[in-house]
């Protein structure tokens, strides 16, 4: 079998990383690259590569990492001034690791259009 990639070594704890939430299907751990001063990555246990690679199965499971997500801006205090939830996905979108990743971001004021 081909080695696990690098956020399902985070999610064993193979590698390390500033872990925020965890529990049976969910892990949440802070960017190594912050892009604001709130900017934490959600990520299901299981190896899903991509937005593309979702079946309707998966349905609950992605909507925990929103409810996840929720949480988290609530403890990080970011949720009254707002933040933003980005799945990028392939290589136009900048996606760099093949491990389905929600990132949480705020902290400051996010531009719209995102370059
Ligand atoms: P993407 O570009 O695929 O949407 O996001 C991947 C994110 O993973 C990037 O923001 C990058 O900084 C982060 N990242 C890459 N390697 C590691 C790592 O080893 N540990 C942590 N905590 N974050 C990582
Ligand atoms: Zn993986």
């Amino acid at each position: 079998m081909a080695d696990p990639c690098l956020f399902c070594r985070i999610a064993t704890g193979d590698i390390p990383a500033k872990v925020v939430y965890e529990d049976d299907g969910v892990v949440a751990f802070r960017d190594i690259n912050p892009q604001a001063p709130t900017h934490i990555l959600i990520i299901p246990r299981r190896h899903i590569p991509s937005v593309n690679a979702l079946e309707a199965g998966d349905a609950e499971l992605v909507g925990r990492l929103y409810l996840v997500a929720r949480e988290l801006a609530e403890t990080e205090g970011i949720s009254g001034a707002g933040y933003r939830l980005v799945m990028n996905t392939g290589p136009a979108a900048g996606q760099s690791v093949d491990h389905i990743h929600l990132h949480l971001l705020g902290g400051r004021s996010l531009h719209w259009p995102p370059g």
